[in-house]
């Protein structure tokens, strides 16, 4: 993270309704989000993301908590006084206007002097590489050039902070992927603070310094894409960004950072065993699908399993398996030039984890 907070929320609450009703969207955040940082915050449906943007722009109110900007308590600050844009799902352009007055429209409500909108205007034009479009009005451009105007409307005031709430996902694949990269080249030639939010994993982890995953209202781990990719803290963050499997164990000796496991079937195994992780008893683990090794079931050190569904795509094969306690392992082999031998389905095999790649998680039953 860069040395210099921009937004810092402590202790931010929110809850909408009361009694029965209540909704507790957000639930004691405290985030810090370093200058020039490009900021997701990743998670499911309702677990509070656009809560936490709105309460950001000063659209919404916290009921608890405060809310700092570059060290400047704003929770009480209305919109306009924040030096924060955002941008919507939906553009929110002005059809009637063309795509240059849809870019002055912010810098005007500002009253800023004509010649440095006009000046302005133009940069912002060149940014998004809109220059050819700028006399023509909003509702006759596609999606993808809406969005750009969007987002040069809301960078013209050069503000220290935009906020992005799911901005691409009206857009086909194609163009949200090299949306993805225009955004990215944006915010480092702007070097403004960027935070984002989306469900989409592979948005988050393309384009971020940092993610926070939520759920329930809370930032349950915050990292670079490598750290919540590679080293998922619990098994909410190890399931939603990209796939795990999840399976019973029981440490037998716990070591620093490693454990030493009993799996199903009596094998034993090596595991990361992370700072907050409980050190004795039943534990889940988890193992990425292209972590595991398919061998025959004779091969020492393996676990034991029944191959019950193959699926071929392409790039890669899943191997579909069930152990000798009916939990259920997905295997990732990539394609080679010279082909796999497709696993039958009834076929013995045994499974070993690549050297490091098992971590005990820390919300063990
Ligand atoms: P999505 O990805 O679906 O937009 P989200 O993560 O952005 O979801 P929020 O919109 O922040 O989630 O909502 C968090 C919780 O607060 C949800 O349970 C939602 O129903 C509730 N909520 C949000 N706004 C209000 C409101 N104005 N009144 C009552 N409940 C609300």
């Amino acid at each position: 993270m860069a040395a210099n907070p921009a937004i810092e929320t402590q202790n931010l609450s929110k809850i909408f309704g009361s009694g029965d009703g209540e909704v507790r969207a957000l639930d004691d955040v405290s985030l810090v989000i370093g200058e020039n940082e490009f900021f997701t915050l990743l998670g499911p449906s309702g677990c509070g993301k656009t809560t936490l943007l709105r309460l950001i722009a000063g659209f919404e109110t916290a009921t608890s908590g405060r809310l700092m900007l570059y060290g400047k308590d704003i929770s009480d600050e209305p919109p306009y006084r924040r030096s924060i844009n955002t941008v919507f799902q939906s553009y929110a352009l002005f059809p009637h206007l063309t795509v240059a007055q849809n870019i002055a429209f912010g810098l005007e409500m500002l009253d800023r002097p004509k010649a440095e909108i006009s000046r302005t205007v133009e940069e912002m034009l060149a940014m998004v590489r809109m220059e050819p479009m700028a006399d023509r009005q909003t509702g006759e451009i596609s999606g993808g050039q809406q969005q750009r105007v969007a987002l040069a409307r809301a960078l013209a005031p050069h503000p220290k902070v935009l906020l992005l709430d799911e901005p691409l996902s009206a857009l086909d694949l194609k163009l949200r992927k090299e949306m993805q990269r225009e955004l990215k080249r944006l915010q480092v030639e702007t070097g403004i603070t960027f935070v984002f939010v989306t469900h989409d994993q592979e948005e988050a982890l393309t384009m971020s310094d940092r993610i926070a995953v939520m759920n329930a209202g809370k930032p349950l781990q915050v990292g670079s894409p490598r750290e919540i990719y590679d080293t998922p803290s619990n098994r909410f963050v190890a399931g939603f960004i990209g796939e795990s499997n999840f399976l019973d164990a029981i440490i037998s000796q716990a070591n620093g950072e490693r454990a030493r496991l009993v799996m199903p079937g009596g094998t034993e195994v090596e595991a990361i065993l992370p700072a907050h992780a409980p050190k004795s008893g039943a534990v889940t683990v988890a193992i990425r699908p292209e972590h595991i090794e398919l061998l025959p079931e004779s091969a020492p050190g393996t676990i034991s399993g029944t191959v019950t569904e193959t699926v071929y795509f392409g790039t890669d094969t899943h191997t579909h398996l069930q152990l000798e306690n009916g939990e259920t392992v997905v295997v990732r082999q990539p394609a080679t030039r010279e082909g796999q031998a497709t696993r039958e389905q009834g076929e013995r095999v045994g499974i070993r984890f690549a050297e490091g790649a098992a971590r005990v998680m820390d919300d063990t039953p």
